[in-house]
């Protein structure tokens, strides 16, 4: 079982995707653990993107993702991270395969409406940095067999 740390960036909060995008996640049979809607500080933004520094799209997605609410989720499943960085597609729009969020839905990477862990590593520092431990509510679904079960 794995977990991954998801963001609806500003651009999709702006442009009323979250319910959308979470309908995504919700039907590939991820399961939501943790939520808030938050303003990011730059603080937050500058920690989250560190292994971005010094590139030259840094100081646009600091301030990219500073801009506006984000969406901040923790999603729980059998292989979370790359089930979720599959649905949301490559982080090039157009370079995503259809059917994919990024695909359906944008055009620019700049402006690609998602974060999604890439590494269980990974997903484990974003999910301590973006949630205190209790903020999380692992809990026994229903169709957890029906989704999880295997044989
Ligand atoms: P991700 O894991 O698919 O989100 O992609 P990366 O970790 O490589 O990059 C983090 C984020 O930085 C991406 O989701 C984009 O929003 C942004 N980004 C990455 N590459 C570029 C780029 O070449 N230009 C711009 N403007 N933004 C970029
Ligand atoms: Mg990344």
């Amino acid at each position: 079982m794995e977990r991954t740390l998801v963001l609806i960036k500003p651009d999709a909060v702006q442009r009323g995707l979250i319910g959308e995008i979470i309908l995504r996640l919700e039907r590939r049979g991820l399961k939501l653990i943790a939520a808030k809607f938050l303003q990011v500080n730059q603080e937050l933004a500058e920690t989250h993107y560190a292994v971005h520094k010094g590139k030259p799209f840094y100081e646009g997605l600091v301030r990219y993702i500073t801009s506006s609410p984000v969406m901040a989720m923790v999603w729980e499943g059998p292989n979370a991270i790359a089930a979720v960085r599959q649905t949301m597609g490559a982080t090039r729009p157009t370079e995503a395969a259809p059917g994919t969020i990024r695909h359906d839905f944008a055009l620019e990477v700049g402006r690609n409406l998602t974060h999604a862990s890439d590494s269980p590593e990974t997903a484990a520092q974003e999910i301590a940095l973006w949630f205190k431990p209790e903020e999380l509510y692992p809990w026994d679904r229903a169709t957890d067999a029906w989704i999880m079960g295997q044989n």
